[in-house]
């Protein structure tokens, strides 16, 4: 059994990265926190090439990838059982992603040391071929379950799952995406094939649970906290319908849950947009 929490933070500065504002704080009330060596995931979701700071109304100067980078080590000095992860869309929505069609954007995210990324329909923007050339440079594990790729590159960069061993535990990770059909032109769409989220998860979790029996299994998600198209899969669909999910880590609504919404056991969470904000979960062991 662990005990969890769960903060949302956002890194506004590089110089007060130890003593960080926090926009919202979230301590589950039936979890306690007290361990010395906890696991600690941070995760963000849909940074859409925001690879320097910006000003969000309401918010001020945000975000940028070297804000987060220290943000990142700061955690892992104190922290060091730490796994970086991300749920998708971390291309398209700056000029780099025009210019330098997304290397940048795999280049640093290998520096700011992600562990595991999940895929966003806006990495099909310029199509599998182009995304299997940039995703080859990458240092972190990608996962997505429930799509079957045409393309021969991109089916072997891209698993299902992916299991890393942090803390003494097993932790394993699977990835799931929207609908491409519905929101990436049919030429690239078409290029895939779109599984169902819910039989697709439910195997991983066979898979995670069952045979590899891990001690914590997490989804990254793509496939956003509501629908947006009627008939559309949501990750609240996948907690109510696959049990055994300790968490869905999720994106591409940009959706700012300032605390994990529990959903059949399971904890979702996703934290808006840009790099605003990076989530970060505590698990410790109960004593
Ligand atoms: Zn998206």
């Amino acid at each position: 059994m662990f005990k969890v929490q769960s903060l949302l933070t956002a890194y506004r500065s590089p110089h007060t990265a130890h003593r960080l504002p926090l926009f919202a704080f979230c301590l589950l009330p039936f979890f306690l926190f007290a361990q010395s060596s906890p696991i600690v995931i941070l995760h963000t979701n849909d940074t859409h090439s925001r690879l320097e700071s910006y000003i969000e109304p309401n918010l001020g100067d945000v975000g940028g990838i070297a804000r987060r980078s220290v943000f990142i080590q700061e955690t892992r000095k104190e922290y060091p059982n730490t796994i970086v992860v991300d749920a998708g869309d971390f291309s398209q929505g700056t000029p780099y992603f025009n210019l330098f069609k997304g290397v940048p954007e795999i280049e640093l995210m290998n520096m700011v040391g992600y562990d595991v990324v999940a895929l966003g329909n806006h990495e099909f923007d310029n199509g599998s071929n182009a995304l299997s050339k940039r995703l080859k440079s990458a240092d972190f594990k990608i996962v997505c379950a429930n799509y079957q790729f045409k393309n021969k590159k991109l089916s072997k960069i891209v698993k299902p799952y992916t299991i890393i061993y942090s803390g003494g535990k097993k932790i394993g990770f699977f990835g799931l995406l929207c609908n491409l059909e519905k929101v990436t032109m049919p030429k690239y769409s078409k290029e895939t094939t779109f599984l169902d989220p819910v039989t697709t998860a439910q195997k991983m979790m066979d898979i995670l649970q069952n045979k590899e029996q891990c001690d914590l299994i997490i989804c990254l998600s793509h496939l956003g906290f509501e629908a947006e198209f009627a008939g559309e899969i949501t990750d609240k669909d996948i907690a109510e319908k696959v049990a055994g999910i300790d968490f869905i880590i999720g994106g591409h609504t940009h959706t700012l849950l300032e605390e994990p919404v529990i959903v059949n056991h399971t904890k979702i969470v996703q934290v808006k947009r840009n790099g605003i904000y990076v989530g970060k979960i505590v698990i410790s062991e109960n004593p």
